[in-house]
């Protein structure tokens, strides 16, 4: 079996883009390295943030669609992002946080790891991990971050993902993805790896389903190397009984979506060729990039979409 190389990229549901680029990058001080559209709703933007060379592991990335109700949190969704952060450096984190006016919940201890979580402007739960365990992570500091090198976001630590029926997702984990079990506690399980970053800690929900909104997860994509790998694991999906797409080029990486049993939207990507792939490594996320098909639209594209000024940190 061919198994998922722990987390690529995790995509969110922000409100107003600015805001979201003034928390992501000026607050959080991680790299904007491409600033897109949605290729299926080209009236939106699609950002993201990452390391300073745009690792996959590192990426963060958000659909601003503020005319979004907020989600319903219930099973069947990724309700928590967790970023890692070097260790030692929760009590700068607080202070920085706290000074701009994020809202944070006590320091707390899971599966070992330090933990700070918060909330992002738009509701979106964010964790951030100095973790027990380092597992080795390709990691470049950004030299145009406000925050120093030495406390960057160094990348994607987790998410935590509801279920009505656990059992079946985790089978599901292990069986398609190979994931293992790295621990349990008080009733969350989490499944991983022992050799590169990115867990899943699954947790039991009855109630609703949840629907996604403005602050929600939309979907946890996971590394494969290339697309032969990409097309093994997916075949191992769909013998599990899962429906994926077909391989869809992003450009960046090439990306299928399937929806794990308990309904989580799940995509695996590619690990290559990378954000400078059509720009500038110098100069990632400093304009508009287009997919081929929306070149010839690049006018009206931009008119419709909000125009961002360089991060302010509110
Ligand atoms: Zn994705």
């Amino acid at each position: 079996m061919q198994r998922v190389n722990g987390l690529h990229h995790i995509t969110a549901i922000a409100g107003p883009a600015q805001e979201n680029l003034d928390f992501y990058a000026g607050v959080l001080g991680m790299r904007l390295v491409k600033r897109s559209v949605n290729q299926d709703d080209p009236g939106t933007y699609h950002l993201f943030y990452a390391d300073a060379a745009g690792h996959p592991g590192t990426d963060l990335t958000f659909f601003p669609w503020s005319h979004l109700a907020p989600p319903r949190l219930g099973h069947g969704m990724a309700t928590e992002v967790s970023l890692e952060v070097a260790p030692g450096s929760l009590e700068y984190w607080g202070e920085r946080l706290e000074k701009h006016g994020t809202a944070l919940q006590p320091v707390e201890q899971r599966f070992g790891d330090t933990v700070l979580p918060l909330a992002d402007p738009h509701g979106l739960k964010l964790a951030l991990v100095d973790p027990a365990r380092g597992v080795s992570r390709p990691f470049t500091a950004w030299d145009g971050s406000p925050v120093p090198a030495a406390r960057q976001v160094r990348g994607l630590y987790g998410a935590q993902i509801w279920e009505r029926d656990p059992a079946v997702t985790v089978t599901f984990l292990t069986t398609a993805l190979g994931f293992r079990e790295l621990a349990n506690e008080n009733g969350t399980a989490r499944y991983g790896f022992d050799d590169v970053a990115g867990v899943v800690d699954v947790r039991a929900m009855a109630g609703p389903r949840g629907a996604w909104g403005v602050g929600s997860v939309h979907h946890l994509a996971w590394r494969v190397d290339d697309e032969a790998y990409q097309l093994a694991v997916r075949s191992q999906v769909e013998a599990a009984g899962g429906h994926a797409t077909d391989v869809i080029d992003r450009f960046w990486f090439k990306s299928v979506y399937f929806k794990e049993p308990g309904g989580v939207l799940f995509e695996i990507a590619t690990d290559g060729p990378g954000f400078a792939a059509d720009e500038d490594a110098a100069h990632l996320g400093e304009s508009l990039v287009l997919p081929p098909w929306l070149a010839s639209h690049r006018a009206e594209i931009e008119r419709a979409l909000p125009v961002l000024t360089d991060p302010r940190p509110t």
